[in-house]
């Protein structure tokens, strides 16, 4: 099957399935105003998110990589109104954009964005003693995983799940020899989760309009 099969499945889920509505609309078009246009998750993509939040019972989320916080609206939703989310984003630009669709889609006040480098803003929850987050995304800068990792580990507990975009990469990573580090970063992050003792995990490739790749996930025991 071709890519254009490939879209014309998830246009065929997505319609009858998923559905957006008009915030998560002008949040996935909202995009072209950010640093990365078209980067958001796909709409069946944003829906796994909320199931998973959902099945697991997770009231607390934590996100690296907001962007215009496409993902972060389905998250918010899906941890209900006594949820809370947390969605860490290096571009002010970004930040700025995904205020206005968390505002737009009425979860503004379950959602604090942090502004800055992902790590430095986790460290910061770490020392800060933040609750436990019971569901983490991780979707920022693919050289940053493994440290998104680590961070992750100190600020969830038992049960924990961890959810990792983008780890296939049209194939990529199973190049040992890549000189993408965006490819090193996804494939130290799966071997820190291969040697973790609490982490269980599968890995899962997707086609459709992202094209080819895959989520992670993994569970804290
Ligand atoms: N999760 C979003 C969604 O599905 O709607 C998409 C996130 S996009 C793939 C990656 C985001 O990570 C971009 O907004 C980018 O600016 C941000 N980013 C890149 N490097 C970062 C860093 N070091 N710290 C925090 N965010 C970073």
């Amino acid at each position: 099957a071709s890519a254009p099969a490939w879209r014309a499945v998830d246009a065929f889920f997505t319609h009858a399935l998923v559905g957006e509505d008009e915030a998560l609309v002008a949040a996935r078009e909202s995009g072209a105003r950010t640093t990365m246009p078209n980067a958001e998750v796909a709409a069946n993509q944003g829906a796994l998110l909320g199931l998973l939040i959902g099945i697991a019972g997770a009231r607390r989320m934590l996100e690296f990589g907001t962007l215009a916080g496409y993902s972060t609206i389905w998250c918010a939703r899906a941890v209900g109104a006594q949820g809370h989310v947390t969605t860490l984003e290096l571009a002010p630009q970004n930040a700025h954009v995904a205020l206005e669709n968390l505002e737009r889609a009425g979860v503004a006040d379950r959602v604090e964005v942090r502004i800055g480098p992902a790590a430095e803003s986790a460290q910061r929850l770490i020392e800060e003693g933040a609750e436990p987050y019971d569901l983490v995304f991780i979707d920022a800068d693919k050289p940053g995983n493994p440290a998104y990792l680590a961070a992750a580990l100190c600020l969830t507990g038992p049960g924990a799940v961890i959810v990792i975009d983008n780890v296939v990469r049209d194939g990529a990573v199973v190049d040992a020899a890549s000189e993408d580090p965006r490819v090193q970063g996804v494939r130290q992050v799966v071997q820190d989760i291969a040697e973790h003792p609490e982490l269980e995990a599968t890995a899962l490739q997707t086609v459709g309009v992202k094209g080819w790749d895959g989520l992670l996930i993994a569970r804290r025991r």
